[in-house]
């Protein structure tokens, strides 16, 4: 299980593997995702905590996808599972990319 917050990959907010042209919400940036970056601080309670963080100095923006969001706004990940921020409901119904491995039908048979 990697519920390890310190563990850069685990984390829902992680860039994309491929990198993309970013923009930051917080101070109006434009750059490469690559450059964000991954620090860890201790939150209030105690816990270290680890974060994707905007690479400008000064700027507190965190977060692929939250408040650094991709430029292109058509673009989706490697997955093809970027999320868009639109909740228009006209859309087409939410679709895996891929069927699952196991056919449910042989699993009946039996
Ligand atoms: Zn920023």
């Amino acid at each position: 299980m990697s519920d390890n917050p310190l563990d850069p990959q685990a984390d829902p907010f992680k860039p994309p593997e491929i990198p993309i042209e970013v923009h930051c919400l917080h101070c109006d940036q434009e750059y490469d995702s690559y450059l964000i970056e991954w620090r860890e601080c201790i939150s209030a309670d105690g816990t270290p905590q680890g974060f994707w963080c905007c690479p400008t100095p000064g700027c507190d923006g965190i977060g692929f996808g939250f408040d650094i969001l991709p430029t292109d706004p058509n673009y989706q990940d490697e997955h093809g599972g970027w999320v868009s921020f639109d909740d228009e409901e006209d859309g087409e119904p939410w679709e895996q990319p891929d069927e699952e491995p196991w056919d449910e039908k042989d699993e009946f048979e039996e």
